[in-house]
C-alpha cells in the first residue's frame, strides 16, 4: 500500500482519483500528527471493539479501505509504519539478517520485509500498521466476581500484594512452589482491575495453560468478555476486557493493557527470542501493572530477589499445608551402558517393579527421546501397559489422558511433562539426573509433580544418577529452603 502525502493527512493510493500523483511507501513518509477524534463522527463500534489496543495490518481488518480512511480522517485510527531502517514496529526485530528484500507487488518495486514475524502476515516497508485512536470500549456492567473458594494464609498475603500492585501500577514477582495455587492468587487483582474498567492480559508460554485457564476464569468472571488467543485460535475478532494469550500473539497489541500477568516467566521464551520482551512492553500501557509468576526463577532472578532489586513475594507451601516431597539421590551406575545391553539399571528396575506391585502410578523422566525409545520395550516387558511420550509424539494428549484415567501404570517421558500435568497420586523418577537437560529448574518442576493433591500429599521422588551435579544439589536445596521457610511462617502442619 502506498500513500499520497498531504500536509495534514495521508491518502491511500486506492482512493486517489488519478495515478499521476507521486506516491510513497509509508516507511519513507513523515507521518502527520494525529487529528483529535471528531466527536460528531459516527464511528463503527465494531471497528472500535476489534482494533482498540491493537496494531494490525490492513489484511487483518475486514473493513473496506473507504471505511478505514473515513475513520482516519476523523481521528479514530492512525496509519503507522510497519517497518523502517531495519526496525520492525510489530515485533521489534532490529537484526539485519532477519529482514529480506523481495519484489513487491503492492509498491511495485524492491521492498524489505521482516522475517521474524512473517508467520503472522508480512510486515514490509509499504505496510501500514493500523491502530485505534478513538475512545476504548466501555463496559457499563458491574464486573461480576463469582468465586467462593478460600485462600491459604500465604496465598492471601500474595493476593494482597497483587491487588496493591494493580492499584499502584507497579511490578511484582510471585514465586510460588509447584502446586501452591497461583491462579487463585490473581483473582482479586484481576477483579480490582476489571471493576475499574481496566484491561487485563494473562500471557503464558504454553497453549495448554491458556486452554485450561480460559474456562476457569470465565466461571469466576461470568460477565467479562474474555478473548483466548493461541496459534490457530479463531477468537481474534472480539474485544476482550480480559485477554488470555500465548506469547507470540502479543505482537498484535499496542498500549492495550493496564495489567499484564506473565505466567511461568522462567519458561517464557525470552532468552531465545528477545523480541518477546518488546512485545510485552509494547502491549502494556505506559502506566500499567505487571505481575510475573514462577515456581522456578532463574539464578539471575533469584539474585535480584535476594538483593531486593526485584519486588517479590514467595509462597513456599502448597495450599494443602503439606511439605513438598524431598527428592532422593540414588546412584544407578552407567545407565547408558545398561540400556545398550538391553537391561534396565537394576535399581531403577527394582523401583519400577515396586510401583507396579503397589499399583502406584509413576512418571519416569528420560534425558532424551533416543534413550527413552531404547528403554520402552524393556519396560513393557515388566508391564505391557507402560507407555512413553515426547514432544513430537502425535498421540501425546491421548497418552496423558490414559495416564489420568489410571489406564497407564507408568509413563516414560522426556522433559515435555515437567510442567502442567497433575496426576493426584504419583511417584516420580528421573533417569540420568546428571544430564545437562535436567537443570535446577527442570528438576524442581519434576519433583513438583508429586504430592499435589490434598488426598495424596506425599510421593516418592528419586533422581537416579551416574554422578552428582550442581543442578541436582541446587534443586534439592531449593525445595529444602522452601519447606524450611514454610515451616517458619507456619504454613505447613506437622
Ligand atoms: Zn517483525
Ligand atoms: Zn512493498
Amino acid at each position: 500500500m502506498r500513500f499520497k502525502q498531504e500536509s495534514t493527512h495521508l491518502t491511500p493510493e486506492q482512493l486517489l482519483p488519478n495515478q499521476s500523483t507521486p506516491l510513497k511507501k509509508i516507511s519513507t513518509i513523515q507521518i502527520p500528527p494525529p487529528t483529535p477524534p471528531n466527536p460528531s463522527f459516527q464511528y463503527s463500534t465494531e471497528l472500535q471493539h476489534y482494533l482498540s489496543g491493537r496494531s494490525l495490518l490492513p489484511d487483518e481488518l475486514s473493513f473496506s479501505i473507504e471505511d478505514l480512511h473515513e475513520h482516519y480522517l476523523n481521528g479514530y485510527i492512525t496509519y503507522g509504519k510497519g517497518l523502517n531502517n531495519y526496525h520492525c514496529h510489530r515485533c521489534g526485530n532490529r537484526k539485519k539478517h532477519l529482514f529480506a528484500r523481495f519484489n513487491c507487488f503492492r509498491c511495485q518495486g524492491e521492498c524489505t520485509y521482516c522475517r521474524n514475524c512473517i508467520m503472522m502476515g508480512r510486515v514490509s516497508e509499504c505496510t501500514p500498521l493500523i491502530s485505534w485512536t478513538g475512545p476504548p470500549p466501555t463496559s457499563v456492567n458491574l464486573t461480576l466476581f463469582d468465586w467462593t473458594g478460600t485462600l491459604s494464609k500465604a496465598q492471601q498475603e500474595a493476593s494482597n500484594r497483587v491487588v496493591d500492585t494493580v492499584k499502584t501500577n507497579d511490578n511484582l514477582l510471585v514465586w510460588a512452589v509447584c502446586g501452591a495455587g497461583k491462579t487463585e492468587v490473581l483473582f482479586q487483582g484481576i477483579h480490582e482491575a476489571l471493576s475499574k474498567n481496566k484491561r487485563v492480559c494473562i500471557a503464558a508460554p504454553r497453549t495448554d495453560v491458556i486452554l485450561e485457564l480460559s474456562p476457569r476464569l470465565q466461571k469466576v468472571f461470568p460477565n467479562t468478555s474474555i478473548t483466548t488467543l493461541y496459534g490457530g485460535s479463531d477468537d481474534r475478532h472480539e474485544y476482550g476486557q480480559l485477554v488470555l494469550t500465548t506469547s507470540h500473539q502479543l505482537f498484535r497489541y499496542k498500549r492495550a493493557f493496564d495489567f499484564i500477568v506473565i505466567d511461568e516467566v522462567d519458561a517464557f521464551p525470552y532468552s531465545y527470542d528477545p523480541t518477546l520482551k518488546y512485545a510485552v512492553e509494547k502491549a502494556r500501557k505506559s502506566k500499567s501493572a505487571i505481575v510475573y509468576l514462577t515456581a522456578t526463577p532463574d539464578s539471575q532472578t533469584q539474585k535480584n530477589c535476594s538483593s531486593k532489586k526485584q519486588n517479590h513475594i514467595r509462597i513456599p507451601a502448597r495450599y494443602h499445608r503439606h511439605r513438598i516431597p524431598m527428592p532422593r539421590l540414588v546412584w544407578c551406575g552407567n545407565w547408558n551402558k545398561a540400556f545398550e545391553k538391553n537391561r534396565i539399571p537394576s535399581i531403577l528396575k527394582k523401583w519400577t517393579l515396586q510401583r507396579l506391585q503397589q499399583n502406584k502410578q509413576a512418571f519416569i523422566f528420560f534425558p532424551s527421546v533416543k534413550i527413552m525409545e531404547k528403554a520402552l520395550p524393556l519396560f513393557q516387558k515388566l508391564n505391557p501397559a507402560i507407555e512413553a511420550v515426547h514432544a513430537e509424539e502425535p498421540h501425546r494428549k491421548e497418552k496423558v489422558q490414559k495416564m489420568r484415567s489410571g489406564e497407564t501404570p507408568i509413563l516414560l517421558t522426556t522433559t515435555i511433562l515437567e510442567r502442567g500435568v497433575t496426576i493426584p497420586n504419583i511417584d516420580v523418577a528421573v533417569l540420568g539426573a546428571e544430564e545437562s537437560i535436567f537443570t535446577e529448574s527442570a528438576l524442581v518442576q519434576i519433583a513438583g509433580r508429586a504430592g499435589r493433591s490434598a488426598e495424596y500429599p506425599k510421593g516418592d521422588v528419586v533422581y537416579f544418577h551416574y554422578g552428582k551435579t550442581k543442578g541436582m544439589i541446587n534443586a534439592i536445596m531449593h525445595i529444602y529452603s522452601m519447606n524450611k521457610e514454610a515451616g517458619k511462617r507456619g504454613l505447613i502442619d506437622g
